[in-house]
């Protein structure tokens, strides 16, 4: 039996000369193949830990901290190793562990009408649980996807829009696009319409107060990274439940003044 050549295996080998950098991973055409590392390992090879192609499946499972990744497009991949693909085959599945769908995705979101899913168009065919993002407003919306599909989050490039949001600008984040939202942001957006749904406290702050509190919770981001489970959005400390209470909070502030004239 002849196998059927990928065409987005195909395009992607196509598509660079010496290198591409797909999310964090730089991609570098050797004589024999092509080597694999994290794109700040720039060093020589001989300095970093040599993987074999399956290696990478259970390298991109968990942070350098052991953490799981439940998000394999998070800026989190581990460095400080690289991979020889001999082949474009070897090149396929070692992006298949890395990025699994990205090179699919990739290729689709080249084409002249990607397949992207927006934002109401996929929870309106959530089902059971997972029915209740239908009820966010488009600002609630909004603050949700900003704060979940933020850089610090996730590298996909994001295609998909809710009215009032534009998608991502293509360049700050990487060549992997997301052509529909992913289960992550799915929950976060169940756990936002659930918080909203709750009792509000009111509170009155002055702008500088709230220029403080922003603060503190860029902090806090900082310090949590990496020391709560990314995907329990249960848990008030979560990261993206803090990114999400930022953008509440920014969607407080005053306008800054027009300047005259
Ligand atoms: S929905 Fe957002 S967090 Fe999920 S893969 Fe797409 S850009 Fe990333």
């Amino acid at each position: 039996m002849v196998a059927l050549p990928n065409p987005a295996r195909a395009a992607l080998v196509a598509a660079f000369d010496r290198e591409i950098v797909l999310a964090e991973v730089l991609i570098t055409r050797h004589e024999h193949g092509f080597d694999l590392r994290h794109h700040l390992d720039r060093a020589p090879a001989e300095a970093l830990r040599e993987l074999s192609i399956s290696d990478l499946g259970p390298l991109a499972q968990t942070t350098t901290a052991g953490r799981f990744r439940p998000n394999k497009a998070a800026p989190n991949l581990q460095r400080g190793w690289h991979a020889m693909a001999r082949s474009e085959d070897d090149l396929e599945a070692a992006l298949c562990h890395l990025y699994p769908g990205a090179l699919a995705d990739w290729f689709a979101g080249r084409q002249p009408a990607p397949p992207v899913t927006h934002f109401r168009e996929f929870v309106n065919r959530q089902t059971g649980l997972y029915r209740v993002p239908q009820l966010l407003s488009d600002e609630l919306a909004t603050r949700t996807i900003r704060a979940g599909c933020a850089a610090r989050f996730c590298l996909r490039d994001r295609r998909w829009t809710v009215a009032g949001l534009a998608p991502d600008d293509s360049v700050s984040k990487s060549l992997i696009p997301c052509l529909e939202p992913c289960a992550l942001l799915l929950d976060l957006a169940r756990r936002a319409q659930l918080l909203a749904q709750g009792e509000p406290v009111k509170i009155a702050l002055a702008a500088a107060d709230l220029d403080s509190l922003l603060h503190a919770l860029d902090v806090a981001l900082e310090q949590t990274a990496g020391e709560v489970r990314e995907g329990d959005t249960g848990a008030s400390q979560n990261p993206r439940r803090l990114a999400l209470v930022r953008e509440h909070l920014r969607s407080l502030k005053p306008p800054s003044p027009t300047p005259a004239g």
